[in-house]
């Protein structure tokens, strides 16, 4: 069996440096990917992250890559237990529905489903039996209140994600909650005991009455279903510290081995030009824009359309471009659909050699999207002067077609074609042309099609019969 050799490269946050990649076995990759924390309904910052490695993992398989991809369901952490709790419901409740809207979410942004979805609450015994490992190599301790913690002092390549200098770290002050900022690097918790704050919510393990901290659910996980060292790993930038920072120290500290050789990271969604947040009223979930009927493929649209590490800024105005975007790439696909011309052999294949180079030069080059779209977009705009001027045979038009149907299986914005219908005044319009044709009436059959054409249809007469098509807006 032959293996795909790629050309491409992807951006590593370790090294800050863009690297050829190539997976560990061979025409197969596995990457790890943090998902939801089904706290709330996910918002737009998150999805980009989720877009982004959509394409990301749509790209791999366009290059013959087979990928298993594990995506995480964070449905225990210090957030889903305030939320149950506020609502006075069980914990299992209260992040299932969050859960579920969070499929129908990605559903509906065209996301491909990952191979695993493994929940948190489901891989306790997983998460203690690393602990008890980390505890035995003497990486963590118990703390007097019962907890236990995880010294970084004791793995001496803690902050080589994130950057952090070991001077910043702060030896042995500890760490609670799940989530906090850089400059409070210092021992976090792996397991919380129990206090009456956490109610019905706790686990009766050998490493007492508590739960798991956040950052060991993802170390846990991760390992149990693609190995100990794994190909990607990828996330939103706000996720490498601490999040990413401690699942490395976790993972290597407990096997002695590279956890992960490519870690990807998305920068920041800005709205309207400034930080997504609730008291800027600029806070939108994906359920937010679909009630304002917003098009969720030209939001998969918008947010793919910028590359991952660069900032970007979603606006209305950036969204109805995305509308007008997918719009010409299916319209150049419906008048393929119906092209019978000439045909034009050299030229067209040119064209096609050109825009695979392109795009795929692009895509590879860690996934640089501005440019493969652009490339596609002057493609488009050739081939539709072809079609202008009546130069595509059916034979090549089918072949560009098949192009077009490729190049969306990696951006998934158009999907399938629906045959456009005429309406019925149109339609009865034909029929009563056909009928002054048959009887010679010239003059009417002509009078017809002009009337057709104000309404946006051109007639063809073939061989085969009459031919319609919408005029090109
Ligand atoms: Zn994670």
């Amino acid at each position: 069996m032959t293996h795909p050799t790629s050309n491409i490269r992807l951006f590593n946050t370790l090294t800050r440096q863009k690297e050829s990649f190539s997976p560990i076995n061979p025409g197969e990759v596995r990457m790890y990917t943090c998902g939801p924390t089904v706290y709330d309904y996910a918002h737009i910052g998150n999805f980009r992250a989720f877009l982004f490695e959509d394409l990301l993992k749509r790209w791999l398989k366009h290059r013959g890559f087979k990928v298993f991809q594990v995506m995480n369901v964070t449905d225990i952490d210090d957030k889903t237990i305030k939320g149950a709790q506020k609502q006075q419901i069980p914990l299992k409740q209260y992040t299932e529905h969050y859960a579920k809207a969070f499929f129908e979410d990605a559903k509906a942004l065209n996301i491909e489903p990952a191979d695993v979805y493994p929940r948190a609450t489901e891989h306790i015994p997983e998460m203690v039996s690393l602990i008890k490992t980390l505890i035995a190599k003497g990486f963590a301790y118990k703390s007097e209140d019962g907890s236990i913690y995880y010294a970084i002092s004791k793995f001496p390549e803690y902050g080589k994600l994130s950057h952090l200098k070991t001077q910043e770290l702060k030896a042995g002050a500890r760490v609670k909650v799940d989530e906090y900022a850089k400059e409070e690097a210092q021992d976090f918790a792996l397991w919380k005991a129990w206090t009456p704050e956490d109610g019905e919510i706790f686990w009766e393990t050998p490493l007492g009455k508590g739960r798991p901290g956040w950052h060991i659910e993802c170390s846990a996980m991760s390992m149990k279903y693609l190995g100990e060292t794994f190909d990607i790993h990828c996330g939103g930038i706000d996720n490498m510290f601490p999040h990413h920072e401690n699942e490395i120290a976790q993972s290597e500290a407990a096997t002695g081995k590279p956890f992960v050789h490519v870690w990807m990271h998305n920068e920041h969604l800005m709205v309207e030009g400034r930080k997504m947040a609730k008291r800027f009223g600029n806070f939108y979930t994906l359920r937010d824009l679909l009630a304002k009927n917003c098009d969720p493929k030209a939001i998969r649209y918008l947010l793919l359309s910028t590359h991952y590490r660069q900032q970007f800024n979603f606006t209305f105005e950036g969204l109805e471009a995305a509308k007008g975007a997918i719009e010409r790439l299916t319209n150049l696909m419906r008048r393929l659909h119906d092209a019978d011309g000439k045909g034009n052999g050299a030229k067209i294949s040119q064209l096609i050699v050109k825009v695979q180079g392109c795009f795929g030069e692009a895509m590879d080059d860690d996934l640089n999207i501005s440019v493969a779209l652009a490339s596609l977009f002057e493609f488009a705009r050739d081939v539709n002067n072809l079609l202008d001027a009546d130069e595509l045979s059916k034979a090549e038009a089918e072949k560009v077609y098949a192009l077009m149907e490729d190049f969306d299986k990696v951006l998934g914005v158009v999907g399938k074609i629906e045959e456009e219908k005429l309406p019925k005044e149109a339609a009865l319009l034909i029929q009563k042309r056909e009928e002054a044709r048959k009887a010679k009436d010239w003059k009417t059959a002509d009078e017809i099609r002009q009337q057709l054409k104000t309404m946006g249809f051109v007639i063809e007469d073939t061989a085969q019969g009459v031919r319609w098509r919408k005029e090109k807006a």
